[in-house]
């Protein structure tokens, strides 16, 4: 489930919760006035202190849930930052003693014929095995 889907089901959760609460708030406070219901502080107060109660018992979690479904897709949807170019992570050139062409990477290849696998520098160019650690950056 994506970050914007779990959003759109927590804000329908909470909407669909504040409904269901408001439906509730008419039957005590609109229908049971019909069949009898006398007000009293005395079941007033405590029906209000539990149902904002359960009002804030929603809302913070809701809204902290929100919030965090904000951000994680705010930071999906913002762009990577590119990598910035530094002087200090210049390439260094290496020029082939053979063809005297230069260039940044070195071909990297096993060299089998000391019998055992050796990696060594290769240049691009014309397959020169640059021994010498100076000839490769
Ligand atoms: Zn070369």
């Amino acid at each position: 489930m994506s970050g914007a889907s779990k959003g759109f089901a927590v804000a329908i959760a909470i909407f669909s919760f504040f409904g269901w609460m408001s439906r509730m708030d008419f039957i005590v406070h609109g229908i049971l006035y019909r069949y009898g219901l006398q007000f009293s502080y005395e079941w007033a107060n405590p029906y209000w202190t539990f149902t904002r109660t359960i009002y804030v018992c929603i809302a913070l979690p809701g809204a902290a849930s929100l919030g965090l479904l904000f951000l994680d897709v705010r930071r999906k949807v913002t762009p990577k930052r590119k990598p910035t170019f530094h002087p200090a992570n210049r390439l260094v050139t290496v020029t082939c003693p053979s063809c005297k062409k230069r260039f940044s990477n070195a071909l990297v290849m096993y060299d089998y014929s000391k019998g055992k696998a050796d990696l060594v520098n290769i240049c691009p160019y014309c397959n020169t095995v640059l021994r010498d650690k100076s000839q490769v950056n």
